[in-house]
């Protein structure tokens, strides 16, 4: 054998391996059989065309049933509908606060209709728009409701909406997703990408899942996949592009299970329709929307890491702990998509969490956070742990916010009532934080579930998060 010949075959052999990795990485998507009851949660009238529009139209082909639940009526930005129904109407058209959700409502319908899905088969839930992730982190309680600045309104406004007239507090959205996916049985469920940046997208992926756990004793057990819409630059080519490839994000490759659905040229143009019909979104983001038309769709695997049970008096290891890596991109309060330390003052002085693990050990939760880029004083980093418990009202349980100062205090919060001396302890090794935690301040020791997120601050902005994630918990 030649040196020549033998070096190609290496080079051949080398670019079989690359080709095996990247099979391996995305996977062909399971296809649609005719006895699938298909569940679209989409946070946004919008995110169901951008993400599955080929899904719906292969699924409805091969005479499978499809519902799609829309967690909002996408009725935060008044301005930018004022301006475009300015553009629309007479000067003198005056639009109510409930409008822009009504017409979100319609534009859904439309885009459905485009694809072969009748009305009959949306259910709107009317929550508020841009402040569910708020309802999830904190509106557990009873007797608070959220009020939603943008419509004036604390309950769901739209007299069509399946949820009309139900007030803004997550335990009823918990109880209508679990109604409407009850009665449905669906056989797969597709929603938000826990860690897709905006705010709604991330409350739908917790919302559903725990409507998941909460109908999992009745038996109905569905597959559940996440799909992306925010996340940072991405996709880094705007604007319609029918013959290229949607690829995951690079930095959330690794991460999840992809998988990957090729459509027909047919059902891109079609697909590409259905997006403008939403034309009150498309005036301000084309580049974006139009972007989601391409040669496949993609869908990660959903599945909860476990968090694994530790021997007594074994020493840590962490290389069997469930793992939450912190994102590339930077969700911030009022904007979903910065991905850049640039806006915070000075990236120096900024801690970047790097990954969170979780051990669990005799009757404790083990939490290392792994912090990066030391050079400067790092901000608050907050640790916020909601414990599930099958038979339990998930409202019930405590939601415990373990907040670590920059001098290394602890405070402890249960639904924001300070605890005294609630157990925690805190080491600090090299670049990491070790939090050991009762597990019966997060609900008992027999909890078997976990919502899970860690945040770093910078003054009072989110500097990076671990995004929400579920964790199940190995039993003792
Ligand atoms: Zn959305």
């Amino acid at each position: 054998m030649t040196a020549q010949l033998s070096s190609r075959l290496l080079y051949g052999i080398l670019l079989l391996g690359i080709w095996i990795e990247s099979v391996h990485a995305i996977s062909e998507f399971t296809p649609v059989r005719v006895r699938d009851r298909i569940v679209i949660v989409a946070p946004h009238p919008d995110d169901e065309v951008l993400a599955a529009s080929g899904l719906i139209q292969q699924a409805i082909a091969v005479g499978a049933k499809v519902k799609i639940i829309y967690l909002t009526n996408g009725d935060h930005n008044q301005a930018a509908y004022r301006r475009y129904t300015q553009r629309q109407q007479h000067p003198s058209f005056r639009p109510t606060q409930f409008a822009l959700g009504e017409q979100r409502r319609v534009e859904a319908s439309a885009a459905m209709q485009l694809l072969g899905l009748a009305s009959k088969n949306l259910i709107f839930l009317g929550y508020p728009d841009w402040s569910t992730l708020r309802l999830w982190r904190d509106y557990w309680e009873t007797d608070e409701v959220l009020f939603n600045n943008a419509t004036g309104v604390d309950r769901v406004p739209y007299p069509e909406d399946f949820s009309y007239r139900h007030a803004y507090r997550s335990e009823n959205i918990t109880a209508d997703l679990c109604a409407t996916l009850r009665t449905f049985k669906p056989t797969r469920v597709f929603v938000t990408h826990p860690c897709d940046t905006h705010p709604d997208h991330r409350a739908a992926a917790n919302f559903v899942q725990l409507a998941l756990l909460e109908l999992e004793a009745e038996g109905i057990r569905p597959e559940l996949d996440f799909y992306i819409v925010h996340f940072g630059s991405w996709p880094a080519t705007l604007n319609y592009h029918p013959t290229l490839p949607l690829e995951p994000p690079r930095t959330l490759r690794d991460d999840s299970d992809w998988q990957s659905l090729p459509l027909t040229p047919k059902q891109i143009q079609r697909k590409y329709q259905a997006i403008l019909t939403n034309q009150t979104q498309v005036t301000d983001q084309r580049g974006l929307l139009t972007a989601f038309a391409r040669t496949n769709e993609l869908f990660a695997t959903g599945q909860a890491p476990t968090v694994p049970l530790l021997p007594e008096h074994a020493e840590l290891d962490w290389t069997k702990a469930a793992h939450l890596r912190a994102l590339a991109v930077l969700p911030s309060e009022s904007g979903y998509v910065t991905n850049s330390l640039a806006e915070l003052p000075s990236s120096k002085t900024v801690v970047d969490l790097e990954c969170i693990d979780f051990l669990r050990q005799d009757d404790d939760l083990v939490a290392q956070l792994n912090l990066k880029n030391l050079t400067g004083q790092r901000g608050n980093v907050r640790l916020l742990l909601f414990g599930y418990r099958q038979g339990t009202a998930f409202a019930s349980l405590p939601k415990v916010q373990i907040n670590i100062t920059p001098d290394n205090r602890l405070n402890v919060q249960i639904t924001h009532e300070g605890v005294e001396d609630p157990g925690v302890t805190l080491t600090n090794i090299d670049t990491r934080m070790i939090l050991r935690i009762p597990l019966k301040l997060l609900g008992g020791t027999d909890i078997d579930h976990l919502f899970a997120t860690a945040i770093a601050y910078f003054g009072a902005k989110i500097a990076d998060d671990t995004a929400w994630h579920l964790l199940r918990i190995s039993p003792n």
